[in-house]
């Protein structure tokens, strides 16, 4: 199954993918850890995106493709996959699909996880006292969720049109949503059965 996961900074998406790529097997492709593993490594990418990230804007279409495109070609993907980050606007949502369409292994699902904002605030302030992102401070967050409502927030709308999309409320605890996402893949599952 290939499943793309949306939801605002701090929605709980990559928790969630962490814990579906256990229960369904399949990796879960973060860009946001791609890019801070390039920035670590001070790949040539990771040079160029480390200014952005700090920012907190995106990093260009075309570097975003390329990075999506080589994890894709890696063998553990043919199975499917769990995409977390990436699409983050139309131009992104367009190319994954026609990169998909090349590839014969078009999106199956797209799953929206929905919190309130207030939320949110609160979780990404955990995370920074956690994990020391250096983007997680409060006006690079703010920036960030709004650059999230500018240009991420119309892929949603862009799923929803192609009928792949789900919307799950993630403000219960983690198990909750958990089982939430999974019942939604489940049911997919068993309509797409013959
Ligand atoms: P994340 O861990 O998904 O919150 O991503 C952290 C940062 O990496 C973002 O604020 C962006 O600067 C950058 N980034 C991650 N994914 C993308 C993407 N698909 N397009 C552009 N920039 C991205």
């Amino acid at each position: 199954m290939r499943i793309v996961l949306l939801g605002a900074p701090g929605s709980g998406k990559g928790t969630q993918a962490a814990l579906l790529e256990k229960h369904l097997g399949l990796p879960h492709i973060s860009t946001g850890v791609l890019l801070r593993h390039a920035v670590a490594e001070q790949t040539p990418i990771g040079q160029q995106a480390k200014a952005i990230i700090d920012r907190g804007e995106l990093v260009p279409d075309d570097v975003m493709l390329d990075l999506i495109e080589e994890r894709l070609a890696q063998a553990d993907t043919q199975q499917g996959f769990l995409l977390d980050g990436y699409p983050r606007n139309l131009a992104q949502a367009e190319s994954l699909d026609a990169l998909l369409k090349r590839l014969g292994r078009p999106v199956d699902e797209a799953i929206q996880i929905d919190v309130d904002p207030e939320q949110v605030i609160a979780r990404i302030e955990q995370r920074a006292a956690q994990e020391g992102r250096s983007d997680d401070t409060e006006e690079v967050l703010r920036h960030r969720m709004r650059i999230y409502q500018e240009q991420t927030a119309p892929v949603v709308d862009y799923y929803a049109r192609k009928g792949l999309l789900t919307r799950v409320l993630g403000e219960g605890s983690v198990e909750e949503v958990l089982q939430l996402i999974l019942s939604v893949l489940s049911m997919d599952e068993r309509g797409a059965a013959p």
